[in-house]
This record gives C-alpha cells, structure tokens and sequence, in this order.
C-alpha cells in the first residue's frame, strides 16, 4: 500500500464558545457538514488508499456515524482515540501497522481547509526526507518582554499539520518513545535522530481554535451554489368579478384560472426554488385534486419553500421573475410585488428583480387569453 492518512479528531476543545456549546469543535456543523466532513468532501480520492480517524467511540457514534456512507469514495476506518494527541497519533499509527503504507500524513481534523496541493507536495517530499511539515512565517511584528525589560523582534515560524513520514520511521521513533509528551509527530522524530524538513505551509490552512478562527473558516471556505428554474401560466377568466392576484399584489385586471388564488408569479418562484434544491414541482406538495388547497393564498407555498431551504441548509443569492402578459402593466406593482415577497422568503429587496415583456400580441398570451411567469433563482450553503 502506498499512501495513508491518519486524521486525528479526538480533542475535545470547546473554546470555540465556552457558554453553551458542549460539541466538540470538530464536530459543529457550519451548513451541511462538520470540519471533518468538509475536508473529506474536498479531499482528492486518489490520494490516500486508506484514511484512519481517529476519535473517541462515543463522539463517532453520534457525529460521524453517517461518514464512511457519506463518503464512500474513501477507505476510511475509525479507531480509538487516547488520552493524549500523543497516544492518539500512535493508535493510528499502530492501526496502519496491517497494511504497511510506505507513506503516511497525520493530520489534526481542527485544520479542515489544508489543501490537495500542500498534501501532494508532503508526499513528494517523502521521496527525499523521512519526515516533511508544513511552515508558515509570521509576518507581524513581535515583541518579547524578557525579565530585563529588554523588548527583542524577529520571525516566528509556526508549524502546521498535515506532518508527512515515511511509515517506516514513525512507528520506529513511537515503538521506542515511552513518553507522551511531546507537542507534534516531527518532535517524536528528532528524538530519534530524524531531521524533518520544513517545507511551505498554507496561510489559510489555520487551525480553527477561537470563535475569530471560526469567522475566518465560514468566509473561505468555498460555498456551493446551486440554481433553479420555474415556469407556469394560467388562463385569464373575463366573467369574473374577482381581481387578479401576481406575487401577492391585487390588481384591477380579471383573475387568472386555477385551483388556488393562480397567482402565477409566486408559483414559477416556488418551482425555481425546488428546482435549486432537486426536489419535485410544487404540484406534489400541493396537489390539485386537495381541497384543501382550494382557492389558497399561494404565500403558504412561498413558506413551504422557505422552509425547504432552511431545513437543507440554503440562503438565496438573487431571484429574477419575469411575467409573460400583453396586460395588467407589472412595473406599476413591481415594488410591493417585491415587498411581498422578501417578507415571506425572507430576504432583501436588492436580491430580487421584477421584469415584464409582453408576446408583441403573438400567440395565445399575444391575445390577452393567459399570463405567464418565469423565474430563476440562484442560493448557496450556509
Ligand atoms: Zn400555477
């Protein structure tokens, strides 16, 4: 076997907000995934040919349960965590001892934006050294005050994880080291008369340590966006007295045809939000032939999709409408259409547009028989 990765999750620092929360930072999930599942979500398959995390087996049990199904694209086995980071890198290490890798990385789960880039560059080291990590300089100014009241500067060089060896001497420099003392991997090392060489870290591949490391970790890391699409059209009815009802707004123009208030606007917006999401239409959720969906107000559709995108975890980006129609003018109601809907989605007015086009009197919209909408919505992970 060639390449193996020991991930180590069994801290339980909370610093992170020692008020209330009781998870341990790896464990807290910013959007869909906790740390350690966003840097096996971007983590190159191709890498590592075995991943062992290791965690203690009760925090596994009720955070990372679903993990190896999740992301079955890597071999990854769970194992015990020790008292100490010491003890806990040795039991990965031990636990790799059955499948020999050549080389392997230890890597602390609290680092989940080290890249694919830095970690083929600490393999390809391995090539050369028996021991490579990653360095960082820190470019602020800093200051010692000594006993002396004597203030010296310079340079300090702050070492990173994923930390590389070949598996031959890490298990050789844990076999012969009985304490568990020592603060990384590389020291084990030096112990043993292996210098590591320091090769350039990554500046974003910070340890996230305080609620500050964890606002810097929500703005870089990559969000996902998805998009949607939603089209409908309903039939003008010229022997209502009823008023026709678009995005909410009530306008003197005969209603629109249709099972709820066929308000046209709201239902193309709920269709593209579904759509962004990879559900169904809303015709599913809200069938037709239901009567209790009988003459509705379309804003409890509008709520169901704001509900949708809470529970997966989604906040929109922008939402561009355009209705199809020969008349009522849309532009005249664009504002409060707006208003409407960023109070049941939830949004700003700026995310959203309200455009109109008339079918140049062509075809059946042309000839005033239908109004049309259509929308398209773009949302991204929290
Ligand atoms: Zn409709």
């Amino acid at each position: 076997m060639k390449n193996a990765l020991i991930l180590l999750a069994g801290g339980t620092g909370r610093r992170l907000d020692n008020t209330k929360n009781t998870v341990p930072k790896q464990f807290i999930k910013i959007g869909n995934y906790n740390f350690i599942e966003y840097f096996l979500k971007n983590l190159d398959e191709k890498i590592f040919n075995r991943i062992h995390i290791v965690v203690n087996k009760s925090m596994q049990k009720k955070h990372l349960s679903n993990l190896k199904k999740d992301f079955s694209k890597h071999q990854i086995k769970f194992v015990n965590a020790g008292k100490e980071r010491q003890l806990s890198s040795k039991k990965g290490i031990y636990s790799l001892q059955k499948y020999y890798p050549k080389k392997v990385l230890i890597h602390d789960s609290a680092r989940p934006l080290a890249s694919n880039r830095l970690i083929k560059r600490l393999l390809k080291s391995l090539d050369k050294h028996h021991s490579c990590a990653p360095f960082i300089i820190n470019n602020d100014f800093i200051k010692y005050k000594s006993r002396k009241n004597i203030f010296i500067h310079g340079k300090i060089m702050n070492i990173q994880t994923p930390q590389a060896f070949r598996f031959t001497s890490i298990l050789k420099a844990h076999r012969f080291l009985k304490s568990n003392c020592e603060k990384d991997d590389t020291s084990l090392l030096e112990k043993i008369g292996i210098k590591t060489k320091f090769i350039k870290g990554e500046k974003f591949n910070f340890k996230i340590t305080y609620l500050d490391d964890l606002d810097l970790y929500k703005k870089l890391k990559q969000n996902e966006f998805r998009s949607g699409i939603g089209y409908d059209i309903h039939r003008i009815n010229y022997n209502s007295k009823k008023r026709l009802i678009l995005c909410g707004v009530k306008i003197s123009h005969p209603p629109l045809i249709g099972h709820s208030d066929a308000d046209v606007g709201y239902h193309a917006i709920c269709d593209s939000i579904l759509g962004a999401l990879s559900l169904k239409d809303i015709g599913c959720y809200f069938n037709n032939n239901n009567k209790k969906w009988k003459n509705v107000d379309s804003k409890i559709f509008m709520q169901f999709c704001n509900k949708q995108l809470k529970i997966k975890k989604y906040n929109i980006v922008n939402l561009d409408i355009n209705f199809i129609c020969e008349k009522p003018n849309i532009n005249k109601y664009a504002k409060q259409m707006k208003v409407n809907i960023s109070t049941l989605l939830e949004i700003d007015i700026n995310q959203i547009s309200i455009k109109a086009t008339t079918n140049e009197k062509i075809g059946f919209i042309g000839k005033g028989e239908g109004i049309a909408a259509e929308s398209i919505i773009q949302i991204e992970n929290e």
